[in-house]
């Protein structure tokens, strides 16, 4: 096929594509919506009606929209998207839509269809529970961490996989939205006006600014292993029985905890929404997801660690305790920077009632700055969930 130049799709030149790619057989009767919620790309569905069965295209737009206004944002993320999906399939194909296709140049990534499933927010929201998905996203992130990492890969071939994922302007928008701007007066936020007492105190707070900034600068610089950037609870969906991880667009060679850290400020996010006798399941997760991580990175470690370094004693405890520390401190940023900052969730936003919300979303602010500053002391999951039983 030629090269091809980049244009928006539209349902019809999206069928008109499938069909072109040879997915669909010519003459097929198809129906095809854009179904993307988001800000930055577009999501087509084209099923064949005959059959049920679809497929999805993704697209990536040139700009992303932002109240109202648009900045540019490169296209190449639809590229690391793709590659960044394949390179997950080739250790855990079970928690990953299937790549059928990518273009780098039309910015699209065609993938399997998974709308019998549910966007795991969505889920949580209305109440579900997602038995499995604690243990799968556990596994997903301790293969996907170890096999990319110098413990786990080639040295040498592994500094090759940090340069196709060099994603600056993806990274810069984590580093400006979840690292930077909440912390201080900056125009990007976005809060109640009866917040602003609590969020002025924030602004104000040296201890805080010394500990976020060593966790923004582990993000600037540790290349540990692939991660996936916005492990947040949107970016998974899950069933009782299957879990799949979509949209790696902020994919990238960064610290081993960064992915852990979000998925746990988002289900500490979703049980704050949660009325007390029905948040256990949601905190369980916090403790098997760390529970299934460490187990998993234990054994891969024992069995396939590439480094010389690995037998020698201490240096996995090390190794994992750095991982959990970490992972501590990106959760509390996380868990502030959807209280106040720019994009928050619908967790928290969607309590209609005002004063629980405020009350909420407060409890979210004290939360996020207690994990950012008592992360050295936090020694295991349970005390993550003494520290939220101890907001109020
Ligand atoms: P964005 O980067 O814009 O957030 P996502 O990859 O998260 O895009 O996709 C946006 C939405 O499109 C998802 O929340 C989901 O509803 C739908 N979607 C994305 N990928 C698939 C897929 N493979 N199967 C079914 N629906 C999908
Ligand atoms: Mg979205
Ligand atoms: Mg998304
Ligand atoms: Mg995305």
């Amino acid at each position: 096929m030629s090269k091809s130049i980049y244009e928006p799709l539209t349902e019809s030149s999206a069928v008109a594509l499938a069909v072109r790619l040879g997915i669909f057989p010519e003459g097929t009767p198809l129906t095809c919506r854009e179904i993307g919620d988001g800000n930055l790309n577009l999501v087509f569905r084209i099923v064949d009606q005959r059959t049920g069965k679809g497929i999805v295209i993704k697209q990536a737009l040139p700009y992303a929209k932002v109240v109202g206004e648009s900045w540019p944002l490169t296209l190449k993320r639809a590229i690391i998207e793709s590659n960044a999906l394949r390179t997950f399939a080739s250790y855990v194909p079970q928690y990953v839509p299937t790549v059928y296709y990518s273009d780098e140049s039309l910015a699209i990534t065609v993938m399997e269809d998974l709308s019998h499933l549910q966007i795991a927010r969505k889920g949580l929201i209305e109440g579900k529970t997602f038995p499995l998905l604690s243990e799968h996203i556990g596994e997903f992130i301790a293969k996907t961490l170890f096999y990319t990492s110098d413990f786990g890969m080639n040295q040498q071939q592994k500094k090759q996989l940090v340069q196709q994922f060099v994603n600056p302007e993806l990274c810069k928008i984590t580093e400006d939205l979840v690292f930077t701007d909440p912390f201080f007066d900056h125009e990007t936020n976005n809060f109640e006006p009866e917040l602003r007492h609590d969020v002025e105190a924030l602004w104000n707070d040296e201890t805080l600014h010394l500990e976020t900034a060593k966790l923004k600068r582990k993000f600037l610089t540790e290349a540990d292993a692939l991660i996936h950037g916005d492990l947040h609870t949107g970016s998974i969906f899950a069933s009782d029985t299957e879990t799949k991880i979509i949209d790696p667009e902020f994919a990238f060679y960064g610290p081993f905890g960064f992915d852990i850290g979000q998925f746990f400020a988002n289900l500490l996010l979703n049980a704050l929404s949660r009325k007390e006798h029905e948040q256990a399941p949601i905190l369980y997760h916090i403790e098997k997801t760390w529970d299934v991580f460490s187990t998993v990175f234990s054994r891969l470690w024992e069995q396939h660690n590439v480094e010389p370094y690995a037998k020698t004693n201490g240096w996995l405890q090390d190794i994992l305790h750095t991982i959990f520390v970490d992972a501590v401190g990106f959760a509390g940023c996380e868990v502030i920077r959807r209280t106040i900052g720019l994009a928050h969730v619908a967790d928290l936003d969607g309590i209609s009632d005002k004063q629980r919300r405020l009350e909420a979303k407060r409890r979210a602010l004290q939360l996020g700055r207690a994990l950012i500053l008592h992360r050295y002391s936090l020694r295991s999951a349970q005390h993550i969930l003494a520290t939220f039983a101890q907001t109020s």
